[in-house]
């Protein structure tokens, strides 16, 4: 058991992090062990304070349990460069407030394992990251301990009544929330930074608006420190709240997240086709065309090979930058595999038409200069181009999106063998005109038409 729990340790991603990460990491972890030691007599602990812990406690896991699929999905979507945030501060900020601190402490760590068990989808991967989490919960809780043990008379213990004195025990509980707030946000940001140098601003701060999701978690544990005070039966509506707005808020964010592809920000395979299906439908029911366009881009292995996988990124940014600037409002561009993008175009007209917008992907890739870092090389000696395979709906033999995929794709392949950087569509040369296929006229007795 022993070894293996060393294995598990030694086996950790964290020792192989910048080591100005490893020591910010490890010292957060230590100074939340002292912390916490050092807090934990501040206050005797009381029968009634360790029922409150059990009822509050039990109300946390009743929570993490019946939104641990939404959180799970959410923790999943979540690119390594943004905080993770959730509402687990109901529990124990509410703790912070009316329990001794041994027992704030209890309560960090018990939602962390508890979520650690029941919400991380990829458990063995990162342990580190969720201990790094919980200390800085933990740093933030004792700061927020110091506030009020300092400030408000009587501490532990929800706000006083509706007087001077409870404004006061008001004030003071805001201040210990904010600290709590910045110190764990600082620290984990402080980590993030360290962990990728190469991450900006605007990726660090992309999730910011979440923020407001701690704050409504720090909201409504100050209500849930009040409640399990006075009326413990109460707080299954604090719990019913937060439930519903896990199904009502949280897994639409997550259905955007789902949509869009991280690293280019167009949409994902997966949406994509939904939304190419919808198209067809629609192109069927109005007599529409529809186009499609598979872009793939050329000898991208070389590039990678040559200047890096992150040049190849940018790279790929580059591309699905122009391809949402050549596109319509109405079409959809998306991510289709490493290096291949997917365009769907909702009544593009002719064949012409589909084949002149193939035209000038082409020219917009061809165009592209991503000067590659720390080489003298002109960028644009870097021949950035691709080949284009389309197909348009109505033709012959295609009557679903994974048919018109196919025709596409047959003509992409086409439009390699010919030597790159070129379009090739698909299909029959002339499309079927959606008059000559129309329902309607064919339901015609034939002495109605002539
Ligand atoms: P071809 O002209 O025949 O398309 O040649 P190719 O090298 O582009 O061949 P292929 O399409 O099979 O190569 C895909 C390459 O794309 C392999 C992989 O290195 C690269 N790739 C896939 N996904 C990513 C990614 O997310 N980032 C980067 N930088 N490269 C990727
Ligand atoms: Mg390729
Ligand atoms: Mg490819």
């Amino acid at each position: 058991m022993y070894r293996r729990s060393r294995t598990w340790v030694a086996g950790w991603a964290l020792w192989s992090a910048p080591r100005s990460v490893v020591v910010v990491v490890l010292t957060v972890d230590a100074i939340a062990v002292l912390v916490s030691i050092a807090t934990a007599f501040l206050v005797p602990v009381h029968g009634v304070d360790v029922l409150r812990f059990a009822v509050l406690a039990l109300c946390a896991a009743v929570a993490i349990e019946l939104t641990r699929q939404f959180e799970s999905r959410r923790e999943y979507a979540r690119t390594s460069t943004v905080p993770y945030i959730d509402t687990k501060a109901v529990w124990s900020f509410a703790a912070v407030v009316v329990l001794p601190p041994v027992l704030a402490t209890a309560m960090v760590v018990f939602t962390y394992t508890l979520a650690w068990f029941r919400v991380q989808p990829n458990r063995q991967k990162l342990p580190y990251r969720w201990i790094f989490s919980s200390a800085t919960v933990l740093c933030g809780t004792h700061a927020a301990v110091a506030v009020l043990a300092v400030g408000m008379a009587g501490y532990p213990r929800a706000p006083g009544e509706a007087t001077w004195v409870g404004l006061m025990d008001l004030g003071i509980v805001a201040c210990a929330a904010v600290v709590r707030w910045a110190i764990n946000l600082g620290l984990i940001m402080t980590a993030i930074a360290l962990s990728k140098p190469t991450v900006t601003a605007r990726e660090l701060f992309a999730n910011f608006g979440e923020q407001l999701l701690e704050a409504g978690a720090i909201g409504l544990g100050l209500v849930a420190a009040a409640v399990v005070v006075t009326n413990p039966f109460v707080l299954p509506g604090i719990v019913i709240a937060m439930i519903a707005l896990h199904r009502g808020i949280l897994l639409s964010q997550y259905q955007e997240a789902s949509r869009v592809d991280s690293k280019t920000g167009l949409t994902t395979a997966g949406w994509w086709h939904d939304f190419a299906e919808r198209s067809l439908a629609r192109a069927r029911d109005r007599d529409e065309t529809l186009g499609l366009l598979i872009v793939d881009l050329d000898h991208f292995k070389n590039i990678n090979d040559t200047h890096g996988h992150p040049y190849g990124d940018s790279v790929l940014k580059a591309v699905a930058r122009e391809l949402m600037a050549e596109i319509r409002d109405n079409d959809a561009c998306g991510r289709w595999g490493g290096e291949e993008f997917v365009v769907v175009l909702p009544d593009v007209g002719t064949q012409q038409n589909l084949h002149n917008v193939a035209e000038r992907i082409r020219r917009r890739v061809q165009s592209i200069v991503v000067q590659p870092p720390g080489q003298d090389l002109p960028a644009a000696e870097i021949g950035i181009t691709a080949s284009v395979g389309g197909a348009i709906f109505p033709s012959a033999g295609i009557t679903s999106i994974d048919e018109l995929l196919l025709a596409a794709d047959t003509a992409l392949y086409a439009a390699k063998n010919s030597g790159r950087n070129t379009v090739r569509l698909g299909g029959s040369d002339v499309p079927a005109l959606p008059k000559q296929r129309a329902l309607p006229q064919q339901a015609e007795p034939p002495n109605a038409r002539g």
